[in-house]
């Protein structure tokens, strides 16, 4: 167990729980990543812990310039107030640096420069597993390349879900060996994810469900390198008021923040939160106060999809 577990963020109360909203700096928030939020938040402080916010920026060349800001001023725009210091991913590169050697030491990522167009053809269409071509080559590493953590045997995994209960995947067999660190020398999600949630003593991951199938390869990673691995949540798909998956024009606009109230109560009610008619027209504060002690993750149980209906 981390040290940072027995501490807080901000250094004040000592609490038990902690969670996290993790926004990539790729563009404004979202109506995806604000239910990405407001569902951890909810969740964090329903179980009085803390609520950090770590803006996920080790990928400098998809950053967009202003992004991060702009995130932080929406979730304050809508009350959701963050516990401690925002960490950003990419002051963090000497961590991710430090656990990437210890696998190298120890023999279980290799050198890999082979180009995504090599493999991908080879499986079903849509299907992007690496078939492990670089495992027993030695490719020289004076030229670019990438590390792969080798899954060699890790055989299938079940985890189960606050909301989607059991989830199966076979890693080596459905995903191969994934990249830890990108040909283009950032470090990948996968790994800083890992690190950070580690570092930061998160426990509970609230987040939406297109991670899901990620889980399994960031839950081999922690039992590779010791850590604890922290409770997922995967929040189900946002649908439009016609039960249309939100069009990728739709999902990317970025949310109203003069209509927060309406857009607010329109996520809570879809989380499967009790809104009082009274609460209509009340400030943001006003309705996650509500919110709080009435959060159940049970309510959203085996949902797959939930839809918005913004008033
Ligand atoms: N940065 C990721 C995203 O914006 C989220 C990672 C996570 O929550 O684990 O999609």
């Amino acid at each position: 167990m981390n040290a940072v577990r027995s501490s807080t963020a901000t250094g004040t109360i000592a609490t038990a729980k902690r969670g996290r909203f993790a926004p990539s700096p790729t563009g404004r928030l979202h109506l995806g990543s604000l239910l990405a939020a407001v569902g951890s938040y909810l969740d964090a402080r329903h179980q009085a812990g803390e609520w950090l916010v770590r803006i996920e920026n080790i990928d400098r060349a998809r950053e967009v310039k202003g992004a991060a800001d702009d995130i932080l001023r929406t979730l304050e725009a809508f009350g959701l107030h963050w516990d401690g210091p925002v960490r950003y991913q990419h002051t963090r590169v000497e961590a991710y640096r430090a656990i990437i050697e210890q696998l190298q030491s120890r023999g279980q990522v290799y050198a890999c420069d082979c180009e995504r167009r090599d493999y991908a053809a080879q499986g079903a269409p849509g299907e992007v597993r690496y078939p492990g071509r670089c495992r027993l080559r030695k490719v020289p590493t004076a030229s670019p390349h990438a590390l792969r953590l080798c899954t060699q045997g890790c055989g299938s995994l079940t985890l189960t879900d606050r909301a989607q209960g059991e989830y199966t995947q076979d890693v080596e067999a459905e995903v191969g060996d994934f990249v830890l660190w990108r040909k283009d020398g950032f470090p990948a999600s996968q790994l800083a994810v890992v690190v950070d949630d580690e570092d930061q003593g998160i426990t509970d991951v609230v987040r939406g469900m297109d991670l899901l199938d990620n889980t399994p390869r960031q839950r081999l990673l922690q039992s590779r390198v010791g850590f604890a691995a922290p409770t997922t949540l995967h929040l189900p798909l946002l649908l439009d008021e016609r039960g249309d998956k939100l069009a990728k024009s739709r999902q990317s606009l970025p949310v109203e923040v003069h209509r927060r109230s309406a857009v607010l109560l329109a996520i809570l009610t879809a989380l499967r939160l009790p809104m009082p008619e009274s609460l209509r027209h009340a400030p943001v504060e006003e309705l996650l106060a509500y919110a709080v002690p009435q959060w159940d993750s049970a309510r959203l149980r085996n949902l797959r999809t939930i839809t918005l209906n913004i008033g």
